[in-house]
């Protein structure tokens, strides 16, 4: 199957960038490369990639810096590559827009992975921005968004408010992580303090509520220090 997709990886280390490359070259991936950030942004507003693959330590300036400058015009999705593991990082490029945060070293599988959901992501793009209609289903979870009503097999399952818009938002970006500091703000306006008490309390009645084993998620993980997952939909 031709992918014909055009994905800019931006790293300046060559055996890695030569690595990537050659697994995105394999799976049909039409593949394009800068080693610095001057280069990624030359590359990005005169190629148009389908995607981006963002090392953040670049030679002339910091990946994150990078990802607010793109997302000024554009929501072309960007998965940070990066061998800074710490959670702060993470939040720190998720926050600047990064549309996901893949660690070195990393699987090649993985890695393909994320490409696909983030490459999905943009195609449902048209639709996040317009109200949410349909279902969410992953496993027996059904959100019900027409009807605001979360369904566990046949079970109706009553949630609060705003349980039930912190899980609406979740299944609407299933896959990503979003931060805690985003699900704040989405729920409880811009101007709320950024305060994890209280979204982790209503998370653990939420969970209380749709897992079967709170302790083990199944269907919203926690990426810890950093934010919350939705599985993917069936
Ligand atoms: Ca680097």
């Amino acid at each position: 199957m031709k992918n014909n997709e055009c994905i800019l990886v931006v790293e300046d280390d060559s055996s890695i960038r030569n690595f990537i490359c050659t697994v995105l070259s394999a799976n049909d991936y039409n593949v394009l490369t800068a080693d610095s950030a001057a280069q990624a942004l030359s590359a990005i507003t005169s190629n148009c990639p389908d995607l981006v693959l963002l090392d953040l330590g670049l030679p002339d300036s910091d990946g994150n810096k990078l990802i607010k400058t793109v997302r000024e015009w554009s929501l072309l999705p960007i998965i940070v590559v990066s061998a800074r593991d710490r959670e702060r990082d993470k939040v720190q490029a998720l926050d600047a827009g990064a549309d996901d945060y893949i660690t070195k070293p990393f699987g090649t599988s993985e890695l393909l992975a994320r490409i696909r959901t983030a490459m999905r992501h943009r195609n449902n793009r048209e639709d996040e921005f317009s109200i949410q209609k349909g279902k969410f289903v992953a496993g027996d979870f059904c959100l019900d968004f027409d009807k605001h009503r979360v369904f566990l097999g046949e079970k109706d399952i009553h949630l609060t408010q705003n349980e039930y818009k912190i899980v609406a938002l979740l299944c609407r970006y299933s896959g990503k992580v979003l931060t805690y500091d985003y699900i704040i703000k989405n729920i409880w306006g811009p101007y709320a303090k950024c305060d994890n008490q209280i979204l982790r309390v209503n998370m653990a009645n939420i969970r209380r509520k749709i897992e079967k084993n709170p302790a083990e998620p199944k269907y919203i993980y926690t990426e810890v220090g950093v934010g919350y997952r939705m599985t993917e939909r069936d």
